[in-house]
């Protein structure tokens, strides 16, 4: 201010001493009025100046000007650049949130108080196929034309979620989507979805599975009460006593067969993937299955099935020795029970140039339709469900065959065609894989 004083003093008292040195009083006077005038002139042009920057110029760069007017230029700099640097900050934190909300699993749309997409991520674009930037500011409702959605908001009871078909509603199983609105300031709503086909489907397995047992328990439990109940109302001669003792006792034995591969595969499911600690000779195990084979042939049929070790050197395996002896005796009582009397049984190990090894169990049974090839390993999954009920078949056996074959890191084959028998190969990788013994 002080500057800007003394500027306008300089100018008047230039202007008068013009006016001392014209010789005039009337030049004096007007000499100092034109100082005055020059510098309101001058003091006009930089208030100018700095007006239009103001009003749109370069922020960091204002104009060269003297005086105040310098003062104000540089305030109004440092002002608006701090505005500026608060405005990037803000701007960034908002990029990191959205970032953050695209990150996350679930679909996250933000709607205002009349419906109106304000944003969504890419997961709740993917739900309830729309696009996230071609479709905001359109009404929710107009893009997701489910009636279960739309009643759902006309209601406008958000306590719980709703759920609609998904976009890949082709896909097996469908794509359901639940969908919660939460209300939150001023009438704007955040809209969170999530894919439960998932869930939806192990619900289902579940239930199935619960259905499955208990029929498969059923069944005996009412032949077993009705023997019960034979034996107690009617005098039974010392011969069907005991003949309907054997019945019962076949049927508690069946249940016994299914509790115990319930088990098995209960623990298959429960525990951590066997370690590397335990080896132990592939081929002394088939060994043993294959007598155990023998066994059930003599039980079923008299004997009559040809049981013959294949192959070569067996190898030392890598894993647990008793989920391997399930998986062997598994695939080897099929094969004898699935085998009418006369047929063959042949199974061996071989090791593989990659260092991986194969145990072949074939027969020279009825063979397998193919379209029942991919569903054998299913829970309960039967072909021939008289022949399985009748040899004392759980429906479990190929599901604990295929568990303890994952978790060893290997890989069960099924090739088999009607009439023509059938093979199932359980590759090892060589990490399961410690070194051969001396051969079959
Ligand atoms: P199950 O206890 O009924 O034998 P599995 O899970 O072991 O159950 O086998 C599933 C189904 O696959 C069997 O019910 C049977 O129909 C069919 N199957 C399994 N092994 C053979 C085989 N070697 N030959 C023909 N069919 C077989």
């Amino acid at each position: 201010m002080i500057r800007r004083t003394l500027e306008l003093g300089a100018l008047v008292v230039a202007g008068a001493a013009w006016g001392v040195y014209a010789g005039s009083f009337s030049f004096t006077v007007g000499g100092a009025l034109a100082g005055a005038l020059l510098w309101v002139g001058l003091d006009n042009l930089r208030a100018g100046l700095v007006l239009r920057w103001l009003g749109g110029g370069e922020p960091s760069t204002p104009p060269a000007v003297s005086s105040v007017w310098a003062e104000v230029g540089e305030r109004a700099r440092k002002a608006l650049l701090k505005l500026t640097r608060q405005a990037a900050d803000s701007e960034m934190r908002l990029q990191k949130f959205l970032e953050a909300m695209q990150a996350s699993p679930n679909g996250v749309t933000l709607l205002d108080s009349t419906w109106h997409i304000v944003w969504c991520n890419l997961t709740a674009a993917q739900h309830l196929g729309i696009d996230g930037k071609r479709d905001l500011q359109q009404i929710i409702k107009n893009l997701v034309r489910d009636p279960g959605f739309t009643a759902y908001l006309t209601a406008g009871d958000f306590s719980g979620p709703v759920e609609i078909p998904g976009r890949d509603y082709l896909q097996e199983p469908p794509q359901r989507i639940s969908v919660q609105v939460h209300p939150y300031a001023e009438g704007r709503m955040l809209m969170l979805s999530r894919d439960v086909t998932a869930l939806q489907q192990a619900e289902t397995m579940r239930r199935d599975f619960v259905a499955n047992v208990s029929h498969e328990i059923r069944t005996p439990l009412t032949v077993l009460s009705g023997f019960v109940e034979t034996m107690q109302n009617l005098p039974l001669d010392e011969a069907d006593r005991s003949r309907y003792l054997g019945l019962m006792a076949q049927q508690a034995q069946r249940m016994q067969t299914l509790v115990n591969d319930l088990l098995t595969l209960s623990r298959l499911e429960g525990s951590p993937v066997p370690g590397t600690s335990e080896a132990f000779d592939a081929g002394e195990l088939l060994d043993v299955a294959m007598d155990e084979a023998r066994a059930l042939s003599e039980v079923l049929a008299q004997g009559a099935h040809q049981l013959v070790r294949v192959f070569g050197p067996a190898p030392m395996l890598v894993g647990s020795r008793n989920e391997w002896h399930s998986a062997v005796s598994n695939l080897l009582s099929n094969a004898v029970r699935y085998t009418p009397a006369g047929g063959q049984v042949s199974a061996g190990w071989r090791v593989l140039p990659d260092g991986g090894a194969e145990l072949a169990v074939s027969d020279t049974g009825p063979g397998i339709a193919p379209e029942h090839l991919p569903r054998l390993t299913e829970r309960f999954y039967r072909v021939d469900r008289s022949r399985s009920r009748e040899t004392g078949g759980t429906g479990l056996g190929l599901a604990i065959v295929k568990h303890v074959v994952q978790r060893h890191g290997g890989q069960l084959r099924i090739e088999s065609r009607p009439g023509k028998g059938s093979v199932f190969t359980i590759a090892v990788p060589a990490q399961r894989v410690r070194a051969t013994d001396k051969g079959a």
